[in-house]
């Protein structure tokens, strides 16, 4: 067993680092200050100008498509390289992401037609379009099986009705990969298709944005006799279901990739506030209850990278099937991060609370991980119903 990264993994890792340092976190307080003073509207708490720096500068430093499959113009890295990239660029709490936004790009991978190839997964590549995945509706979350978008099959085109919610990207996108029900009879077994959505198809709109907790903004869609013919059907008809399962593991493992960079630096905070920080003559650096929770969430965060690694180091290794292992680190991940978060905050007293630090922020924004794409307790029950059914526990070394 080998547990040191490959020289070009530990420069890439290296470069995002100094990167994050010189030119992302300088954005913090502007990004905080936004956020505090937008109230119910959606602008965006990263400048757009500012953003579109930051693509500039990353795509001259060849951080762009570092998981894109070199056929599609990509470097190839794989997962591992992404998550390290990631975690890095987390960090900071600025929401950068770096083109493409991964997990969609599974999924486009996985089941585009060599006509959609050229429309759309070149130019998602390319950075030229961006994407969203529309699948929760207001009586479907958890339970995918409960959607109820119809698709119509009305001559030679197929017809979709009905609305989504809390969907992400929906001013930015230029697709929205969109779940509906083709034939309810048949369920998550052949009932489910995916459509390619463009923004300004006929009856399709984006309707009011949700403002909810933390920076992230959701959106309403709305899909009134939206016509498609079959070049924007996703894959198979009947069969959404198996390639959305692979792009959301890879989604979560990314997810977990984030919570490992904002846990790494909230540690970092409570080690430098432990240090500085004297009450009744004595740094808190002294004082047991502090070291135990700098302990605790470094050991902690040393668990969820061994996890989120190696989940990601079987994708790279081509196994598809991670629905355990994405459950897993999803979980293990964003409760590290809560604790982590709730410790920092108390370590920093009333600075932790405050705006002036990025730790009430962060703080804030686990909270939204443990819910999205799909609560803990979906998860919890995802592994215990597949180790029950195998009547066999986890073995770390299955492939
Ligand atoms: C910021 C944000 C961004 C989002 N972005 C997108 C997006 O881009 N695209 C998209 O399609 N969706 C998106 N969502 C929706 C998100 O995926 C759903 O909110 C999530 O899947 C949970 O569904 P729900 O909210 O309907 O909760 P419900 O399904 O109503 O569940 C509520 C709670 O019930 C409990 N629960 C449910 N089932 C079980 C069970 N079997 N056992 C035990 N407990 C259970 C859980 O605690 C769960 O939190 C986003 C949501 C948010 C908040």
């Amino acid at each position: 067993m080998d547990f040191s990264l490959p020289e070009e993994y530990v420069m890439l890792k290296d470069m995002v680092r100094k990167f994050t340092e010189r030119e992302i976190m300088p954005l913090e307080t502007t990004v905080i200050e936004r956020e505090a003073s937008r109230g119910l509207t959606d602008t965006p708490v990263l400048p757009p100008e500012e953003e579109k720096k930051l693509l500039e500068k990353t795509k001259e430093l060849g951080l762009w498509g570092i998981e894109v499959p070199e056929e599609y113009g990509g470097q190839g890295l794989g997962h591992l390289a992404k998550c390290l990239v990631v975690e890095e660029l987390n960090r900071s709490i600025v929401p950068f992401t770096l083109p493409p936004d991964a997990p969609n790009l599974n999924y486009l991978v996985e089941c585009c037609s060599q006509d959609q190839r050229e429309r759309y997964l070149l130019p998602y590549v390319n950075a030229k379009k961006t994407s969203a995945l529309a699948m929760t509706e207001p009586n479907a979350g958890s339970d995918a099986s409960n959607i109820s978008l119809r698709a119509d099959r009305r001559g030679d085109k197929w017809v979709l009705n009905g609305t989504k919610i809390f969907i992400s990207f929906g001013p930015k996108a230029d697709f929205f990969i969109t779940i509906a029900v083709n034939d309810r009879n048949k369920g998550k077994k052949g009932g489910f298709t995916a459509f390619l959505v463009d923004r300004g198809t006929p009856g399709f709109t984006i309707g009011r944005n949700i403002p909810s907790i933390g920076e992230m903004q959701t959106y309403e869609l709305i899909y009134d006799n939206v016509e498609l013919d079959d070049r924007q059907v996703l894959g198979e008809v009947g069969q959404a279901f198996v390639p959305l399962q692979n792009r959301f593991g890879v989604r979560r493992m990314e997810l977990a990739a984030r919570c490992l960079g904002m846990a790494d630096r909230l540690i970092q905070l409570m080690i430098l506030q432990a240090n500085i920080r004297h009450t009744f003559g004595k740094p808190l650096a002294d004082r047991q209850a502090i070291q135990w929770w700098i302990t605790d969430s470094t050991m902690e965060l040393n668990a969820a990278r061994l996890m989120t690694y190696h989940a990601c180091w079987k994708a790279d290794q081509g196994i598809k099937d991670l629905r355990l292992e994405a459950a897993m680190v999803k979980v293990y991940a964003t409760e590290m991060l809560t604790r982590v978060a709730d410790r920092a905050i108390q370590i920093h007293g009333g600075l932790g609370l405050s705006k002036e630090m990025p730790i009430e922020y962060i703080y804030r924004l686990v909270r939204i991980l443990r819910i999205v794409e799909g609560p803990s307790e979906i998860h919890r029950w995802l592994v215990a119903r597949e180790l029950l059914k195998k009547n066999k526990g986890y073995d770390l070394f299955e492939m």
